[in-house]
């Protein structure tokens, strides 16, 4: 009771960072709503590679933003925004058409497949799959050759995910494959892994141990998580790898593919194609 009548007559203090979180989410989104008319919005990609010979299997597409006159605003900031206003469904099919066009020359020279992060708000559209496979369509990319990254928390959303998994079961019979990324961070339960459209899991940084950490210690977690993709007989990516040590170990622990800044940053097309140039020689064209 003593709390309802605070609530109706209640003097709101006065709260600098709650009016300086609004402030910043007004602004983003009213920014955001513009970004893809006013040409702001670019793709970068980071290759993910076979340990330990770094060759490249596969790019991420990875969205980045900014505003005309500003300095670039980091995906952390935006895409929540993004996701909260609705506005990932138009920005997220941008950045699938413009990944789609450009990748297909890495599939068709080096077979290196495309990974692109999608949210569960664009997921639950019900013409995503559809979507997805008419920008396949216009672009040319094979199915084969798109890995599509969701996270944990679109597939255990109890009944709402029904007409989700619905969706990426009609993609996967058409040959596009479903990773989970930060995969280790949520759920990570084997019993969804066994339900559950998935292809690959994309072990989330916090598991690739440190370099102090990777000169000792028995390395349990990072074991756990990739024993419960192998037991599945699920390929793991490792993310977030900074030093060749790091590779080192996640590759005997039997992890065979990884990314990070230790192989290559995220970058434009024109970095990818120096990457391939410098990492797989032998096709580069
Ligand atoms: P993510 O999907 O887990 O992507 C990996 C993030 O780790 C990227 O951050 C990448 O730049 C960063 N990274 C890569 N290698 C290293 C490394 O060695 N060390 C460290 N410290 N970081 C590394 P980024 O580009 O800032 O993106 C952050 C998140 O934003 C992504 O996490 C993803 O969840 C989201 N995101 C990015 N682009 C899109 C998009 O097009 N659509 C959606 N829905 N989400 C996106
Ligand atoms: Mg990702
Ligand atoms: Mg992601
Ligand atoms: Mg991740």
């Amino acid at each position: 009771r003593a709390a309802k009548r605070a609530g109706r007559d209640r003097v709101v203090p006065y709260r600098p960072e709650l009016r300086t979180a609004r402030e910043r989410f007004t602004r983003i989104s009213a920014g955001l709503r513009h970004a893809i008319d006013r040409d702001e919005l670019a793709v970068h990609y980071q290759p993910v590679v076979e340990l330990p010979s770094a060759r490249i299997v596969a790019v991420e597409a990875l969205l980045r933003w900014t505003p005309a006159g500003g300095p670039p605003v980091p995906p952390m900031d935006f895409i929540p925004v993004a996701e909260e206003t609705g506005l990932i469904v138009p920005i997220g099919a941008w950045v699938l058409e413009r990944a789609c066009r450009d990748a297909r020359v890495w599939y068709d020279r080096h077979g290196a497949s495309l990974t692109v992060n999608v949210s569960v708000r664009q997921l639950a559209e019900p013409g995503f799959a559809d979507e997805v496979l008419h920008t396949l369509a216009r672009t040319g990319l094979p199915a084969a050759g798109l890995v599509l990254e969701i996270t944990e928390s679109v597939l255990v959303g109890g009944d709402g995910a029904a007409p989700v998994l619905v969706a990426l079961e009609r993609l996967r019979a058409h040959g596009i494959r479903i990773a989970i990324d930060d995969f280790g961070t949520g759920y990570s339960s084997l019993s969804y892994l066994t339900r559950l459209p998935v292809d690959i899991l994309k072990i989330d940084r916090s598991f690739v141990p440190t370099d102090t950490a990777a000169s000792g210690g028995d390395h349990a977690f990072t074991r756990a998580v990739l024993q419960l993709g192998s037991s599945r007989d699920l390929p793991a990516i490792a993310e977030g790898i900074e030093t060749a040590e790091q590779a080192e170990l996640l590759h005997r622990l039997g992890c065979r593919l990884g990314q990070g800044y230790h192989f290559a940053r995220p970058g434009p097309a024109d970095q990818v194609e120096a990457a391939f140039r410098r990492l797989n020689p032998a096709l580069a064209g």
